[in-house]
This record gives C-alpha cells, sequence and structure tokens, in this order.
C-alpha cells in the first residue's frame, strides 16, 4: 500500500516538504502528500487539515499541531518557521501540512522564505485549493465560457484581520467577473456593500460553500445584496469560501454531490 507505480522523489533527513492537503476528502491528496505521510518523521500541521488526512499520518511520526484552537490565537508565524528550522536540523524529514495550497494565502511563502534564508532544503507540493476544488464539491465552477474569462482570488482579511484596504475594490469589480474570497465570512457584508457600491448588481448571484469537500459541506447562494444576511441566518461557520458571479447559478444543474442520478450511494 505504501509502495506507488511511480518513482517518486525520496523525502530526505533534514528535509521540509511543504504539502498542501486539499480542501477535505482525502481523496483529492497528491502521491506526493501521500508519499510525505507515510514517510516523514515529523508533521506539522494547521487547523484546516482534515483530520481524515491526518489519519493517514504514519504513526510512527511526531504530530505538532501549529495554528488555531479553542480560540487562542494562532502560533506566531516565526515559531512555527523556527520549529519546521529545528526539526530538520535534528536530522528530521519533516512534512509541513497545509489546508488547500500551500501558497495560496496559506503563509507557505513565508515558510518557505525562512527555510531558503536558514539553508534548510525544502520542497513544496501543491494542492488542491479550496476556492477551485471546494467550489467543485458544490457545483460551481471556477470557470464557464459562458460566464468569465476571468476570476480573482481575494483575501477577506489582512494580516490585523480587517478588509484589507489594499485591495482596489472598484477595479475588481469592473474587470474580474468572478471573485472568489477567502476568509470572508466575518467581513461579508462590508464586502458585498463595497462590490454594489463599486459597480456589481445587487442581484448578482453569490454563494457561501462552508467546510467544503467534508461531510459538513454546506452551501448558501444568494443575491449579492442578501448573501450576507442569509449566512447568518443559516448559522454558516468558517471555514468558508465566498464566491460572486454568474458561474454560482449554473450550480442548479451541476450540484453533482446533492442530486440523486449523479451522486454515488453512501457507504454502507
Ligand atoms: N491555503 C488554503 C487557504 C488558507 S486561508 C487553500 O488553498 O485553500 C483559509 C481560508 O481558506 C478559510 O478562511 C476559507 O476561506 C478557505 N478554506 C479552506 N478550506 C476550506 C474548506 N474546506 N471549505 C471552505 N473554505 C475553506
Amino acid at each position: 500500500m505504501d509502495s506507488l507505480p511511480i518513482p517518486l522523489p525520496e523525502m530526505l533527513p533534514g528535509h521540509v516538504w511543504l504539502v498542501g492537503a486539499g480542501p477535505g476528502d482525502p481523496g483529492l491528496i497528491s502521491l506526493l502528500a501521500w508519499h510525505a505521510l507515510r514517510h516523514a518523521d515529523a508533521v506539522v500541521y494547521d487547523a484546516l487539515v482534515d483530520q481524515r488526512i491526518l489519519d493517514l499520518v504514519n504513526p510512527a511520526a511526531v504530530r505538532e499541531y501549529a495554528g488555531k484552537r479553542g480560540g487562542k490565537p494562532s502560533a506566531r508565524q516565526p515559531d512555527i518557521s523556527n520549529r519546521l528550522i529545528e526539526l530538520a536540523g535534528q536530522g528530521l524529514r519533516v512534512l509541513r501540512l497545509k489546508g488547500g495550497d500551500p501558497f495560496l494565502f496559506g503563509r507557505g511563502a513565508e515558510e518557505a522564505l525562512a527555510l531558503a534564508d536558514a539553508g534548510v532544503p525544502f520542497r513544496v507540493v501543491p494542492g488542491v485549493t479550496s476556492g477551485v476544488g471546494g467550489l467543485a464539491y458544490a457545483g460551481i465552477p471556477a470557470t464557464s465560457r459562458e460566464t468569465n474569462s476571468a476570476i480573482a482570488f481575494v483575501t477577506g482579511h489582512d494580516a490585523t484581520g480587517d478588509v484589507p484596504d489594499t485591495v482596489d475594490w472598484a477595479a475588481l469589480a469592473k474587470a474580474v467577473p468572478v471573485l472568489v474570497f477567502y476568509m470572508a465570512l466575518k467581513h461579508l457584508d462590508r464586502i458585498a456593500e463595497q462590490l454594489i457600491a463599486a459597480g456589481r448588481p445587487a442581484d448578482e448571484p453569490a454563494a457561501v460553500v462552508s467546510r467544503a469537500a467534508t461531510p459538513a459541506q454546506r452551501v448558501v447562494v444568494a443575491p449579492l445584496a442578501e448573501i450576507a444576511a442569509a449566512a447568518r441566518r443559516e448559522n454558516i461557520e468558517p471555514p468558508a469560501l465566498v464566491v460572486v458571479g454568474q458561474v454560482v447559478a449554473l450550480r442548479d444543474r451541476l450540484n453533482w454531490l446533492d442530486n440523486p442520478l449523479t451522486a454515488e450511494p453512501a457507504p454502507g
């Protein structure tokens, strides 16, 4: 079960692999991620990594949690990077496991830069980002030829926790037909207001996809002007994605997960 039918690079002692675990469903991890889960000596993981994927970690490996828990603040980023450097310095094969893709709003770049500066060898293993793969589990395609030839991934809050003022809302609203927001639930009222003020139609289709690609996935669809209230009414919890654009309307026909004609039978 551990050997794969294609050659994969060996995980070497003292090296760090920065790996994306995808949005949830363990079936979405890459072969390289699987290889690392089986061969790492130490695994440092984030809150967003699905438990079913952590269950695949080699039982002999040391696991360390680096993220928010029970409302406590997350481990400081320099502390996490230093810990990776330390574990690698001990000659361990280190797996740094992150939700989705490590280089998309995952602070993977900061950690990779710290490793590079410290002279620690590392590899980056991309993952399925929630903003594409998670939406697919909600029956929402990132693009379709009829709706959009561009898409933007936007963070709903900056390092201070506020709506980022580095985003040019007017330009974004005007130029990009499909907007996918990460970390946007908290500020959804303001984000929707800014987009409408910048010219997006108040009745444009929008969706919130919570816990995408997990058994707890929930999807709320509403016009842009009402999406924040709808998410509140439905008690939608993070992690959640917000998508604004005509692709959302395709969910009526593409919601394969909940469709009795296309969904697989439940196991057992
Ligand atoms: N690197 C990750 C994103 C990390 S930022 C990726 O590529 O997906 C954290 C945000 O990601 C969350 O606030 C949420 O917006 C989104 N997210 C991650 N996993 C998710 C999931 N399973 N369902 C919904 N949103 C998710």
